[in-house]
């Protein structure tokens, strides 16, 4: 929401630059219902680019297209932030866990460890039974002594992980159980 205070200054401005007489009472009040849900610093840029660019005194149409101008902007820096956010995350991710893998695959955690881990990764999203979408089975050694054994997920994302483990079958489970 625009400060009623903000708003009364913009209006001082556009009138030094293009006279008292271009602003009506009845003018400035439409106007105010154009940019009255703009926050401050937005109305304030906004104003900027209107002095800076028009020949004459800007219009409420004048008004409205640089809203849209600027919600458009916005939106793409937005919409790029978090692009970049979430690639740089799931590089992190995927980097991290194919670490924390390979030293699983070492035996250098604990099945106290490996379990935390593998809750980690789960807690992310749910959907899979079997990875939980992250892509990996963590099973340990049905009959001990406890191996940790991880495996690839037959599902879509596991089959996304170009890794070198064993796919999830049948065949496993009778040795080994998922971690939960
Ligand atoms: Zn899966």
């Amino acid at each position: 929401m625009t400060t009623q205070a903000i708003f009364v200054r913009q209006i001082d401005r556009l009138k030094q630059s293009f006279g008292e007489r271009a602003y009506s009472k009845e003018k400035i009040e439409l106007i105010w219902q154009e940019v009255k849900n703009l926050k401050d610093n937005d109305l304030t840029l906004l104003v900027d680019n209107l002095i800076a660019d028009s020949r004459f005194a800007p219009t409420r149409k004048d008004f409205r297209e640089g809203i849209s101008n600027l919600r458009l902007e916005r939106y793409y820096e937005e919409k790029k932030k978090i692009s970049r956010e979430s690639e740089r995350m799931s590089d992190e991710i995927i980097s991290g866990t194919f670490k924390f893998i390979g030293k699983i695959m070492q035996g250098q955690y604990s099945a106290e460890q490996v379990k935390a881990f593998a809750d980690s990764v789960k807690s992310k999203q749910r959907a899979c039974r079997f990875c939980d979408d992250s892509g990996y089975v963590f099973t340990k050694e049905k009959n001990g002594p406890y191996e940790n054994i991880v495996f690839k997920c037959k599902c879509p994302i596991g089959k996304q992980n170009e890794d070198v483990f064993p796919s999830w079958n049948a065949d496993f489970a009778e040795k080994y159980e998922l971690m939960n």
